[in-house]
């Protein structure tokens, strides 16, 4: 039976919970201590290395290592507006601008480009795993170059099957020993079996609570906008292995929660409609990317790239095989079948793809994915052309009008499926609804 679909929400914003910081602070100040530890490491001469942001970093805790990560160096200086000079600079230095405006705000900032965005001490050594994508492989080569550092790669190969197989876990957990190895050597230290353990646990609690504040987007109206979440990717990047984030994770969940109980949330807006939303955002213009959708009342309440960066595991090849499990390194199946289950469960009535000419494994997928949907779930998906760096990529115009004719397909079909007593969403079973009874609308 369909679902009454609850179209005003009260105008009043989630609480912090009692006793507290709001969790957004508590989070802000998270991201900003991995690097303040950093460059006091760097200050008493200990070593700072550079990370992909899906290297198992756990390893590198075992030896009490200070990590920062160039990938959120460079969407911070995205979001800045400096990436444009950066990418830039990168190209004078010779790299061509078809490859990931990352790695070119990064090889640039290597080279001693500065930026005022976010201070980020140089590094001494260097852990890549191109599980993220293959690019990853050579960007680090050549900072490990530019630098004359040590280069600690672990090497995941694309996942061409849906299960992962026992034989690629061996060959991931020889690595991991080899790269166990290679990180005494540097150090000088024996690898701490307790601090690997503390550091996983960490890590466990940490993604359990973000994945928890991802799925309050299931809840109609939803007590977030999944642009929350993107706010709140620094935190889970950077500091996944930290108590701090998985503290504030843990308060921003509950925020939530209680939203859900006060009929408060982040996305002030009459929720009429609800779209997942693909892709990186383009971090120099997240503003032009949500004033349309506000403007209209569509919410964004399910996103890829949030929670991609939560996964647990109970052992250690439980860890390898979450390892492969990454956005441009699965196939299509698995990344197909990721999204519809959070459509189903989240409730959208539409979708909306960013084709990142920065992030080509990405938004290569993105036409078979697209159609599936379309097969599978029934829902309009309009496309725009976007870079999550390079502001040269993006024409707010076009992205307006986009929207403007996702807008129109979804106004009609919602006009005709409330019209025919039908839900709405593809919600189906799952979806949760807030029960606004108790609340009064401002
Ligand atoms: S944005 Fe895409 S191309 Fe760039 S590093 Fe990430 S996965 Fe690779």
């Amino acid at each position: 039976m369909a679902k009454k679909v609850l179209e005003k929400i009260p105008g009043k914003k989630p609480r912090p919970i009692e006793g507290h910081k709001p969790a957004a602070a508590v989070l802000r100040g998270v991201v900003d201590m991995v690097y303040g530890k950093a460059w006091e490491a760097k200050k008493r001469g200990e070593l700072v290395g550079w990370s992909s942001s899906k290297f198992p970093i756990e390893l590198a805790k075992a030896f009490d290592l200070n990590v920062v990560y160039p990938e959120n160096h460079a969407a911070t200086t995205a979001a800045k507006k400096d990436g444009l000079r950066l990418c830039q600079a990168a190209e004078d230095m010779g790299y061509d601008n078809d490859i990931c405006g990352y790695a070119r705000i990064s090889l640039a900032f290597a080279a001693g480009e500065p930026t005022d965005s976010r201070k980020m001490p140089q590094p001494d050594f260097l852990l890549c795993c191109n599980n993220i994508c293959n690019m990853m492989t050579k960007w680090y080569e050549n900072i490990a170059r530019i630098h004359n550092i040590p280069l600690i790669m672990v090497d995941i190969p694309f996942s061409n099957t849906v299960d992962t197989p026992e034989e690629k876990v061996d060959y991931l957990i020889g690595q991991f020993d080899h790269a166990i190895k290679q990180l005494e050597e540097l150090t000088g230290k024996k690898f701490d079996e307790k601090k690997f353990e503390d550091a996983c646990a960490r890590a466990n609690r940490t993604a359990a609570a973000w994945l928890k504040s991802c799925n309050y987007m299931s809840y109609k109206p939803s007590p977030l906008s999944g642009f929350d979440l993107f706010n709140h990717m620094a935190d889970i990047v950077a500091a996944r292995c930290e108590e701090e984030a998985a503290i504030g994770f843990e308060l921003l969940a509950q925020e939530f929660e209680q939203s859900i109980k006060e009929g408060t949330s982040t996305w002030e807006y009459p929720e009429e409609h609800r779209i997942l939303f693909e892709g990186i955002p383009c971090w120099p213009g997240l503003r032009p990317l949500f004033e349309p959708l506000k403007n209209n009342g569509v919410n964004v309440t399910a996103v890829v790239y949030a929670p991609a960066f939560g996964f647990r595991y109970e052992n250690i090849r439980e860890m390898a095989a979450a390892y492969c499990k990454a956005p441009c390194s699965v196939c299509i199946e698995t990344g197909v079948e990721w999204r519809e289950t959070m459509a189903k469960e989240n409730g959208i009535s539409g979708a909306l793809v960013n084709y990142n000419r920065s992030c080509k494994p990405w938004s290569g997928a993105m036409p078979e994915i697209e159609r599936r949907w379309k097969e599978d779930l029934g829902i309009p998906v309009v496309h725009f052309d976007g870079d999550q760096a390079d502001e040269r990529n993006f024409s707010t115009e076009q992205y307006n009008t986009r929207v403007q004719g996702l807008v129109e397909i979804m106004d009609e079909r919602k006009a005709l499926r409330m019209e025919n007593g039908e839900e709405v969403y593809t919600n189906f079973e799952n979806t949760k609804e807030t029960d606004w009874s108790k609340t009064t609308i401002e």
